[in-house]
């Protein structure tokens, strides 16, 4: 299997000037060399291939000893790639008969990422175990840069990235021959329903992840994104506001992502099948009624941006829980939402009046009452068991 680790970095001051540093050498490096395809197509009608960059960089390195050459060289290389696969992108939709943009030169801020596309190649990942707590990488032109590895890591390491997200960095390791770690059978299956007062209610009635956190970011990075779009462009004050709506961002992301590590753990402990609604096919369903269906009203209809912001993050969820299932060798199941949250689990009756509020339910054909999450879990989890007994028959 291959899996992707991402972990802080902490760096010095001194270091963290020359991620920096590493980072906008290949900024200008990424915008030269699209620059120069431009020109050489424009003037002459002529294509610059990755493999005529790729052997100008030796001068470029040599004429430029502080400055380019300080890097890795296959870093670089990895940088000419992703401009040549841009390029890529664009002639497949040009040739597709589309009107794609033109590559475009990357500002500061729009390019965030260096990938060094082999450990130990002008990088190393340099775990030291036996300090568990102490971790370096060793970036060309950087020097060891210290890691908080908040968990360890599995596999053998291919390729190291690193990132900047607003003030800080980031590693990201992507690892081949990552061992499966098949969990013991529990002999529990769970459907889910995905909402809004909890990240996720299971058909046992345990509600999990509360995104009451996550909304609240969301709130204030909606106050953040207004004051920006007041203030005057160039001026010290936007920067200001530019850094702290980059920031916020930032933080709804890391948010994100450890409500879905917790909660996709916790199922997949628990469970051996596990059956979630298609995310697609909810969202299509969703934008297209609007009615009660669409969990947490209350919360959502403030803002445009929460609502795409919760999305997201079932969205996020679904992913990890994707990584971890295969992991663990438990089973995952998509379904179509259509009716779960409408039809009553006790005697199967459909009526969009079941559901008398968010959290209600109570059939008007039966009186069964039940939290309405809870009900659609288990509608989710009994259609999930049905499609793996045909799949299973056929
Ligand atoms: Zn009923």
């Amino acid at each position: 299997m291959r899996r992707s680790f991402t972990f802080l970095l902490r760096p010095t001051s001194k270091q963290a000037a020359s991620l920096a540093a590493c980072l906008e050498d290949h900024r200008a490096l990424y915008n030269a060399a699209l620059e120069h395809r431009r020109t050489a197509y424009a003037k002459a009608g002529v294509s610059v291939r990755y493999g005529d960059q790729s052997a100008e960089l030796k001068h470029i390195r040599a004429d430029d000893l502080d400055g380019q050459g300080r890097w890795s060289f296959s870093s670089q290389q990895a940088t000419l790639r992703r401009l040549d696969a841009a390029f890529r992108a664009f002639f497949a939709r040009v040739k597709a008969g589309r009107t794609p943009g033109f590559p475009r030169f990357k500002g500061r801020g729009r390019f965030d990422t260096v990938t060094w596309p082999k450990d130990g190649d002008g990088c190393r990942w340099d775990s030291q175990p036996g300090h568990p707590t102490a971790a370096y990488v060793r970036l060309q032109g950087v020097g060891h840069v210290r890691v908080h590895r908040h968990r360890p890591v599995r596999g053998r390491v291919k390729t190291i990235a690193v990132k900047r997200e607003g003030s800080r960095w980031y590693v990201i390791l992507s690892c081949d021959d990552v061992p499966a770690e098949p969990l013991p059978a529990t002999g529990a299956v769970a459907g889910i329903d995905m909402g809004v007062a909890s990240l996720i209610t299971t058909s046992d009635g345990e509600h999990i992840g509360n995104p009451r956190h996550l909304a609240a970011s969301a709130d204030r990075l909606a106050n953040a994104q207004r004051d920006l779009a007041r203030k005057k462009r160039g001026s010290e004050r936007r920067r200001k506001a530019v850094a702290r709506v980059a920031a916020l961002h930032a933080k709804v992301r890391r948010q994100r992502l450890d409500y879905a590590h917790k909660a996709a753990l916790a199922l997949v402990r628990g469970h051996d099948v596990i059956v979630h609604e298609d995310l697609r096919i909810a969202n299509m369903t969703r934008s297209a009624s609007g009615t009660l269906e669409a969990p947490g009203r209350n919360v959502a209809a403030k803002s445009g941006l929460n609502r795409s912001i919760l999305d997201a993050g079932w969205g996020v969820f679904l992913t990890v829980l994707a990584h971890k299932a295969e992991s663990a060798g438990r089973e995952l199941i998509a379904v179509n939402p259509a009716d779960t949250s409408r039809t009553c689990a006790e005697c199967g009756h459909v009526a969009k009046e079941n559901r008398l509020t968010r959290a209600v339910f109570r059939c008007t054909a039966c009186g069964h009452a039940a939290h309405a999450d809870v009900n659609a879990a288990i509608n989710t989890l009994r259609a999930g068991l049905a499609l793996r007994e045909a799949a299973q028959a056929a």
